[in-house]
């Protein structure tokens, strides 16, 4: 078969990510993203390798590290886990919390810690807190992953073009190619959408199909003399990033490369950065009093791409032939979409990819 023209939707991990393993399979890629590479949660997330708290999920979590692994392009990946606390002041709760996630995943060996054995591990938290910790956790600075899959991608020979935004052109049940937003057809073979919570407008989605929605976080970034060891996250994030998770906000911290990640909301509307930091700090400073009153470097907001069901939507689009889909990560596309795209990039070259039902973009049906 002659290798697909293929027109990839979105600059952030997934599309990026994609991009690179079609290219470098020999598909002519071109990659359209309307503002920037990793202008969206791609490149404002907390920066987190963690292993998910779903086991469907989990291989493409192994995956991911393996492609992580060997990506280069300047991405430096980080050999060992550096172990995440999951912390709370409420010890009964917190420890059904520890042993529902022992039950489920023994190979995270969460282990608790409480007083001195916390204060020893964690000296930054503050007293009278309890926490678990599991054996996962590589921090990476936010758009470096993506940075590095756009790098790979162009390596390849994909041509990126960015500040275009596209749309998918369809014909008789097929996807043929892109429209931009200048009005220009532009023919493809195949076309894959990771336009990340912009898919449904990206597809010209009609309003019944809304498999995938926004929530938004807001990440306050400081500098701390003493950062915490772990990376640390008050217990209830599963919840909010889970099928209709939204509410309110949940503290959690990230350092990576001396910076520290603070975060963050889950809100379905678009929220006022710069208004929410300051209470994002206040509240994340009863976990870790160093952060009282600490000087802001930088805020950002972006919106997970959270699916109905809290999995990712992959692979072929049912009553499109030839349109693919990578989207539906919510909270955790910086560890899970490199394996992600290359399951979807072997689909679109003909072969099995390996997406199991319960992942496929198919279980929402046609847009
Ligand atoms: C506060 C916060 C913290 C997070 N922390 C972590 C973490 O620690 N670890 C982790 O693994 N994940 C984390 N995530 C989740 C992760 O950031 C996302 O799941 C992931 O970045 C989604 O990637 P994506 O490529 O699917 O979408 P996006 O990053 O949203 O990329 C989509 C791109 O498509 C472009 N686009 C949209 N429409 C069009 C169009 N019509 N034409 C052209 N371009 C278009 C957009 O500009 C954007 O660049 C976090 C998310 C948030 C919000």
């Amino acid at each position: 078969m002659p290798a697909p023209e293929v027109a990839v939707i979105g600059g952030g991990i997934a599309g990026c990510a994609t991009a690179a393993f079609l290219a470098e399979a020999g598909a002519t890629v071109r990659l359209y993203e309307r503002e920037a590479i990793a202008a969206g949660a791609s490149g404002r997330n907390s920066g987190i390798l963690q292993h998910p708290m779903d086991p469907v999920l989990e291989p493409l979590y192994r995956g991911s590290l393996a492609l992580y692994a060997e990506l280069g392009h300047g991405f430096a990946f980080p050999p060992e886990p550096g172990g995440a606390l999951v912390v709370s002041d409420d010890p009964v709760a917190l420890a059904a919390d520890r042993e529902h996630a022992a039950a489920r995943f023994p190979a995270l060996a969460p282990e608790w810690l409480q007083d001195g054995a916390l204060e020893a591990a964690e000296p930054a938290l503050a007293p009278g807190l309890c926490a678990y910790r599991l054996a996962t956790g590589r921090p990476v600075p936010p758009a470096a992953a993506t940075q590095a899959w756009a790098k790979r991608a162009r390596a390849a020979g994909a041509e990126v073009r960015i500040g275009r935004s596209a749309a998918v052109a369809r014909r008789d049940g097929r996807a043929v190619g892109v429209v931009t937003g200048d009005g220009d057809a532009e023919p493809a073979g195949a076309v894959v959408a990771a336009a990340g919570p912009w898919t449904p407008a990206a597809l010209g989605a009609g309003r019944q199909w809304r498999p995938i929605l926004p929530v938004w976080g807001v990440v306050a970034q400081v500098r701390l003399a003493a950062p915490p060891r772990h990376s640390l996250e008050e217990t209830g994030v599963e919840a909010l990033t889970s099928p209709g998770g939204a509410g309110a906000p949940i503290f959690s911290i990230v350092t990576a490369g001396g910076v520290s990640a603070v975060g963050s909301t889950f809100t379905r509307e678009r929220p006022d950065a710069e208004a929410v930091a300051p209470r994002l700090l206040e509240r994340a400073a009863r976990f870790v009093p160093a952060l009282a009153g600490v000087a802001i470097d930088s805020v950002r907001a972006c919106a997970r791409p959270l699916s109905e069901d809290g999995r990712p939507l992959l692979g072929p689009v049912p009553g499109v032939n030839g349109l693919h889909l990578v989207t539906g990560h919510g909270a955790w596309g910086i560890t899970l979409g490199p394996e992600s795209a290359r399951r979807v990039a072997t689909g679109v070259l003909g072969a099995d990819a390996g997406i199991p039902p319960e992942l496929a973009a198919a279980r929402f049906g046609p847009p």
